[in-house]
């Protein structure tokens, strides 16, 4: 058999790594306590599976739907734009439906580069940010995230010759993986930046929903010269604790809006109609359990602190659903992931699959109860 050369430049992903090792381990027989793949644990609200198994039962709902969705899904998410962030979308052509947030984001790259164009991405960020560009046989160079920065990126390091290859510009605040939220300002020097090197940009808005102190998370598309320039993406995954649904949202500049959902019409068919309708009741509610704040800050709270005790200089996020720990052993983010794995039996993801300036940092994921949480940073505690 011959594979597209294409296939030898993708890495495994890194969840589907993970998951590996941990089938390994648990194999082994050890305990193993998942810090890694950000899945949430709790459940959602329980009318929104009541709602979607009433779906299902309608004859309809097992026709092909369309890419571009229905009207009153598409009107359901400018109405709830125009509620939550302050921003008014024309439904009809600058919302589109995804088949969650990584779909569109893979997609997009696909429909904006050439090989020999580039896509700049935050480092470190979410791996289909890079993933993307290289199914598109396209390039991607880093914007630096670093600590003494805020994690926020620094435009005036982008070369005159990469900005001049660059196409597409991918940023995401509440930051994965590293909690920061974005400064005020950003999402306007962002616009300023793509109106002088004519580039796309997107915004991956998949924790709009988890801030744990201060005012809630905004819509780049607030900000008029990001909106001219780019899109947002929003997702009720880890908003509603609905990961396995796939429900996302491309809303924003009509011309990017228009070529993603010619590129999907020949990948998808739409989303599932009963997801569709379930979608539309839902962005029509006030009262839907969102995401379970009290809870993931409690989490926050007690891991930063007993991390502290061991010794390990963590910062408590502003936001999302990660904690982004300094690796405290001179060893790489890997070597010591590999190591907290084999004997500690806790899985956390080695920060240098998220981008090159994530080496020196793991993340773990605030999506275990309290006291395996707790264990797990026991168990840390005693290796290091
Ligand atoms: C979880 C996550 C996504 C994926 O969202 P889906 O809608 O479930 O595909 C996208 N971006 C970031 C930053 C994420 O953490």
């Amino acid at each position: 058999m011959r594979f597209s050369d294409r296939m030898d430049t993708i890495p495994e992903y890194v969840g589907a790594r993970l998951n590996r090792k941990i089938a390994e381990a648990r194999g082994r027989g050890d305990d193993v306590i998942s810090l890694g793949i950000g899945d949430p644990d709790l459940p959602p609200d329980p009318r929104l599976r009541e709602r979607l198994a009433a779906e299902v039962q309608r004859d309809d709902a097992a026709r092909y739907p369309t890419n571009h969705g229905e009207p009153a899904l598409r009107e359901a998410v400018a109405t709830y734009y125009q509620h939550r962030f302050g921003v008014s979308l024309d439904p009809t052509t600058e919302v589109l439906p995804l088949l969650g947030a990584k779909e569109g984001l893979a997609h997009l790259a696909a429909a904006i580069l050439d090989p020999g164009s580039c896509s700049l991405i935050a480092d470190p960020g979410y791996p289909v940010y890079a993933g993307g560009p290289l199914m598109a046989g396209a390039a991607s160079m880093p914007l630096p995230l670093l600590p003494e920065n805020g994690f926020q990126p620094d435009l005036t390091a982008v070369s005159a010759e990469v900005a001049a290859q660059s196409r597409l510009l991918i940023v995401g605040y509440p930051n994965n993986p590293t909690g920061a939220i974005a400064r005020p300002g950003l999402f306007g020097e962002l616009g300023a930046f793509a109106q002088q090197h004519e580039l796309v940009l997107c915004h991956d808005n998949a924790y709009a929903d988890i801030v744990f102190d201060g005012e809630p998370a905004p819509s780049a598309l607030a900000d008029p010269s990001f909106r001219a320039h780019g899109i947002e993406i929003l997702s009720l995954s880890k908003t509603y604790s609905i990961p396995g649904w796939r429900i996302a949202f491309a809303v924003g500049n009509p011309d990017v809006i228009a070529m993603l959902q010619r590129l999907k019409t020949q990948i998808d068919s739409g989303m599932f109609p009963a997801l569709q309708r379930t979608a539309t009741w839902l962005l029509g509610q006030t009262d839907v359990a969102g995401p379970p704040l009290a809870i993931y800050r409690a989490r926050r709270d007690l891991a930063c602190q007993q991390l502290q005790a061991i010794g390990v200089p963590v910062t408590p996020p502003a936001g999302g659903m990660y904690l982004w720990v300094p690796v405290p052993t001179d060893e790489s983010s890997l070597a010591f992931a590999d190591r907290v794995l084999e004997q500690a039996g806790v899985v956390v993801t080695p920060g240098n699959v998220y981008g090159a300036a994530g080496e020196g940092f793991v993340r773990m994921a605030l999506t275990v109860p309290e006291d395996r949480l707790g264990e797990a940073i026991t168990r840390i505690g005693a290796i290091l």
